[in-house]
């Protein structure tokens, strides 16, 4: 598979280059040359296969023999190496629950498949040019749960520093712990400032001259075609379980709905829908920050500041995937309407689902979760014949400082998090200066 960028203007780039480089160095996001189609014995025998099996056919023909068979089936192993169960709530909704890997949201997927390439290709050795120092610096820009899932999936790899900005005060405690107490190659730096300007000086960091001269920088965000890619697995897992739920016998496709804030994980899915995978209808559920749902409603992109909610790894002003899912659509909006919807939902309401859901059925949500599924309910309550699902996309304990006051519940906190909330701290503080963070990388180079 070859990829391009969607600026076109620069060369177009191997799988290997693409994960390596993160963005095209036009600052295009990379994009498949072609939409590989699965094998419809994939699709009819779904339940027949082993979740490795398929994460290992769906992925193959993106990676091609950049990785051979054997490590790369090692690869798809570890990185679905914990279970994603779907589990009904109500009649016609079901949660795909995708928080049982270690940092407890679903972005362990597809940080865990990016390091271990990306730990592969610096291993053969290619991976940076003379007159750097041989290693590569991970620089990723988180609104919450980004930095755990990577930092995490890089802990330890040889050859890979990974250097993470957060925005002080914004993301949950769980969320601080897990990003700041690893230690070793991890890095955290606490920025003075909200999701975006640590997103917008990661950026620069990409284009300038003399870091990039020093340093071998890429990216560890949803744009990197590793992160990306196997984000699709799991929606073929949900597909499998789903054909064997009341909901799914008969073979109707589900309504899948995606609590979404870089909009990568809801890309993700379309594109495996877009392989061959039945789904019947996409809803991105959106906090307040709504550029999306506007988009929907007027034909007219206007990316906004971020503004601070209680589902704060949606806080995202300038969706950077959601330029994949027109290109997706061919740029028509009328096919992408008949796909795709969005929504925004406001915060009151997210605790109110939050605490109607619990005390209806027992199921707890998280902030996340529950954008999705209040989303999810209003639209089936416009199409009553249709049944769905949606991702729940972090463990509630992850945001247990919203989600206890609403239940009046104590979470009860699992292992990986009693392992590490006693732990010290241990991050730089920084103001949101391109400048300072140029030092640091300079400095701890
Ligand atoms: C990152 C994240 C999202 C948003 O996912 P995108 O791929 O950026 O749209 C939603 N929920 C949780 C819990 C997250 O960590």
């Amino acid at each position: 598979m070859k990829y391009y960028s969607l600026h076109k203007q620069s060369p177009i780039a191997s799988f290997k280059e693409a994960t390596i480089l993160g963005q095209a160095p036009d600052k295009g996001l990379y994009f498949p040359e072609t939409i590989p189609q699965i094998d419809k014995d994939l699709i009819n025998n779904i339940e027949h296969i082993s979740n490795e099996e398929i994460a290992f056919r769906v992925i193959k023909p993106y990676v091609g023999n950049e990785i051979k068979e054997e490590e790369l089936m090692r690869i798809v192993s570890e990185t679905v190496n914990f279970p994603i169960p779907l589990v009904p709530v109500t009649d016609n909704i079901s949660s795909l629950e995708l928080f049982h890997g270690p940092t407890l949201a679903f972005k362990d997927v597809g940080a865990r498949f990016m390091s271990r390439c990306l730990g592969q290709f610096v291993r053969e050795g290619q991976a940076t040019q003379s007159g750097q120092t041989g290693k590569v610096t991970v620089l990723v820009a988180t609104s919450g749960d980004t930095g755990g899932a990577v930092a995490n999936g890089f802990y330890d790899v040889e050859g890979v520093d990974v250097v993470i900005l957060y925005p002080s005060g914004k993301v949950s405690s769980v969320q601080e712990k897990q990003l700041t107490t690893l230690g070793k190659n991890i890095h955290a730096l606490e920025v003075n400032g909200t999701f975006d300007d640590c997103q917008q000086m990661v950026k620069q960091a990409f284009t300038d001259a003399e870091l990039n001269k020093q340093l071998f920088l890429t990216s560890a965000n949803s744009i990197n075609v590793a992160r990306w890619l196997p984000q699709q697995f799991y929606y073929f897992f949900a597909y499998k379980q789903w054909i064997c739920t009341p909901s799914g016998v008969g073979g109707q496709p589900p309504v899948i709905c995606v609590p979404s804030g870089n909009f990568g994980n809801i890309c993700a899915g379309i594109l495996a829908h877009m392989s061959g995978l039945p789904v019947q209808h996409f809803i991105a559920a959106c906090n307040a920050n709504d550029v999306v749902p506007n988009y929907m409603q007027s034909q007219q992109y206007q990316p906004k500041a971020a503004v601070a909610t209680i589902s704060n790894a949606m806080d995202v002003g300038n969706p950077s995937n959601f330029v994949r899912i027109l290109e997706l659509f061919h740029q028509q909006v009328p096919q992408l309407k008949e796909k795709f919807s969005s929504i925004s939902i406001t915060d009151e309401a997210t605790k109110q689902t939050m605490k109607r859901v619990f005390d209806a059925t027992g199921y707890t949500l998280d902030p996340h979760g529950a954008v999705g599924y209040l989303a999810l309910e209003q639209y089936l309550q416009q199409h009553q014949a249709s049944k769905g699902m949606f991702l729940e996309t972090a463990h509630p304990v992850k945001f247990y400082d919203v989600v206890e006051p609403v239940l009046h519940q104590t979470i009860p906190l699992p292992e990986s998090v009693k392992a590490i909330i006693d732990l010290p701290k241990q991050s730089t503080c920084i103001d949101p200066s391109f400048e300072q963070l140029k030092d640091f990388l300079l400095t701890n180079r």
